[in-house]
């Protein structure tokens, strides 16, 4: 078992396995930073993670927003990191972060933890066509929930209706 902090859910949990998470903060370069990640744990996994990254974030119209690098060690450690460009306003950033911390809670094999918050929170109705998650939900359109969810957390209902 691994402890992981997310800020974007407020919370600390216990994921199986072995995690070694960190939020990186606003970065200038994440493509520079995933280059410097790669080499640094002998990898080039992060390559098409940043690839789905710029489309999703086309997508929404944020160029590059944020990011979450993934790679495993020769040990079975996984080591995930996930940061933002710097420049966006203080909701896209939210929204950003909780969207890139979404990929990370998901990697680290706590996606029921999510479930477990928006239940709490009666919003997985409002957040989900379907009121749960289901084979069909892509890590994206999870992620995007994460990112909503995010926005709940820091702005209460406000933040739902925020238009990014
Ligand atoms: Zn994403």
């Amino acid at each position: 078992m691994s402890k992981i902090k997310l800020d974007s859910f407020k919370c600390e949990i216990e994921v199986p396995g072995e995690i070694d998470y960190k939020y990186e903060g606003e970065q200038d370069s994440l493509i520079l930073y995933g280059l410097k990640f790669g080499i640094k744990n002998k990898a080039l996994i992060y390559l098409p993670v940043l690839i789905s990254e710029v489309v999703v974030s086309s997508l929404h119209g944020v160029k590059r927003a944020g990011v979450c690098y993934v790679v495993e060690s020769n040990s079975g450690k996984k080591i995930i990191r996930t940061m933002i460009s710097k420049g966006h306003s203080e909701f896209v950033a939210t929204y950003v972060k909780g969207h890139e911390e979404t990929h990370a809670l998901i990697e680290a094999g706590g996606k029921s933890y999510l479930e477990k918050i928006l239940k709490e929170n009666n919003l997985a109705g409002k957040l989900f066509k379907n009121a749960k998650f289901s084979s069909n939900c892509s890590q994206e359109d999870i992620a995007d929930v994460g990112g909503q969810l995010a926005l709940y957390l820091s702005y209460g209902e406000a933040g739902l209706k925020l238009n990014l």
